[in-house]
């Protein structure tokens, strides 16, 4: 990839587009092209592979009915294991550490039904202000079901700015009477990475256990969980991953946690080879794979096979090499464009603290998200006053990140956006 200064003309922004080695990638996708799609950070686009992926699923249910469980290219019965074992190095995990499985929500109960163990005047669970509100009812109902008071015992780490946390803030929360910690690997309105490595690090130092949420990081950027020491961790894999709405969810368990037993079973915890043995005393698989419940949703995870072999191709690490290029240049836009607008770039601006969207905030925002649709450039509101701007490596182009900033400049030079009420609609 070329070197990148900045340089306000459409002509760089068709340059940066001619020298991208990525840019093929594009026409894996179902791509509009009347419309400038920056919201795959929320939902990513359908693949062509991905399509096909789902297509012979459905075709091994119409040819084998219930022997697709063992036949066919993709035997339903060992699906969930195989894709745990292709996302394991998205996070730095090793096969069998990673499964595929449930929903984000319902992983995260799974993971603090087992690892919520409150001893003696150890018993609080700690998370922050800012995280995404899911995770917070999460752990509200486990303190409950564990007799525990949420007011008291679910401490939330504050921001100073309303964007962002602060790593010593989280550190000083580390306090005597913390048993948990749960946090967002990246804030999902500003986009802050947080520093995993040190988090790990400082809480084990506390006899604390800790996990991550990696919603709004996995197929963005580089983890190293393994390394890091990670507990645990879970995800969704409609975002960057592009697995499709309601895309069945991931999770983590570091192996030195092997021989805990979850906090929810159900048959498919069994060891694979037990299983069918229908005995009423659980023989537990020996890996992550115990932390399944009960059957997996095939029809939502077929898209991923295909949606893998894409990221595989591309490589993690060149699509975050493109994504903080793509990032730096519309920020580097927004800068120069929209001057004196009221827009505030409220992510964080370093390459190592910026996941792959931009964050403006501005007092209209809700109704200038309205006025971007109506010209073809899908952003998303987040409440109250913030435009999530996601240009994805995998299959945005220079040229659109270049032609979204000047539709945005004319919606404020026109007022375009007056005409429309400011506030959201049900969805985003
Ligand atoms: C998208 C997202 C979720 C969604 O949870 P679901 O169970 O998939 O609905 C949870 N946490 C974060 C941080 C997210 O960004």
């Amino acid at each position: 990839m070329g070197l990148y200064a900045f340089d306000p003309a459409y002509q760089y922004a068709q340059q940066l587009d001619k020298e991208d080695e990525l840019a093929s990638f594009r026409d894996e996708f179902y791509v509009k092209e009347d419309t400038i799609y920056l919201d795959g950070n929320s939902l990513g686009l359908l693949s062509k592979r991905a399509e096909t992926s789902l297509l012979n699923i459905l075709d091994s249910w119409k040819q084998y009915g219930i022997d697709g469980w063992t036949k066919g290219k993709y035997p339903w019965f060992y699906l969930s294991e195989r894709l745990g074992d292709l996302i394991a190095p998205f996070i730095g995990a090793d096969a069998g550490e990673v499964f595929v499985s449930g929903s984000t929500t319902v992983n995260l109960h799974q993971l603090v039904a087992t690892f919520y163990e409150p001893k003696g005047t150890k018993t609080k669970i700690l998370a922050d202000e800012l995280t995404f509100p899911t995770d917070i009812y999460a752990l509200q109902s486990q303190l409950k079901l564990k007799g525990y008071d949420p007011d008291e015992y679910l401490i939330q780490v504050k921001s100073r700015d309303g964007r962002t946390l602060n790593e010593e803030d989280i550190i000083s929360a580390m306090t005597e009477d913390i048993a948990l910690i749960v946090l967002p690997s990246v804030l999902y309105r500003s986009g802050q990475i947080l520093d995993m490595k040190r988090l790990a690090e400082e809480a084990h130092q506390r006899g604390i256990l800790i996990g991550f949420d990696l919603c709004h990081s996995i197929g963005s950027i580089p983890h190293y969980v393994n390394e890091w020491d990670v507990d645990f961790a879970f995800w969704c894999n409609y975002k960057y991953l592009n697995g499709g709405p309601g895309s069945v969810a991931g999770l983590y368990v570091n192996k030195k946690h092997f021989h805990r037993t979850p906090g929810l079973t159900g048959w498919f915890s069994s060891h694979k080879d037990k299983q069918f043995d229908m005995e009423h005393h659980l023989t537990p698989a020996e890996d992550a794979g115990a932390y399944q419940m009960g059957t997996p949703h095939i029809l939502s995870l077929a898209p991923l096979i295909g949606s893998l072999e894409i990221f595989k191709e591309a490589g993690l690490e060149r699509l975050r090499q493109k994504s903080l290029k793509m990032t730096q240049y519309m920020m580097d836009l927004i800068s120069h464009e929209l001057k004196d607008m009221g827009f505030t770039i409220a992510n964080p601006i370093e390459d190592d603290k910026r996941t792959g969207h931009i964050y403006l905030e501005h007092q209209e925002a809700a109704r200038i998200c309205k006025a971007l649709k109506e010209n073809n450039v899908i952003p998303d509101f987040r409440a109250p006053n913030g435009i999530r701007l996601a240009p994805v490596p995998l299959y945005n182009t220079f040229q659109e990140i270049w032609n979204t900033v000047q539709i945005l400049k004319k919606i404020m030079i026109e007022g375009q956006y007056k005409k429309f009420e400011n506030n959201r609609d049900v969805v985003a």
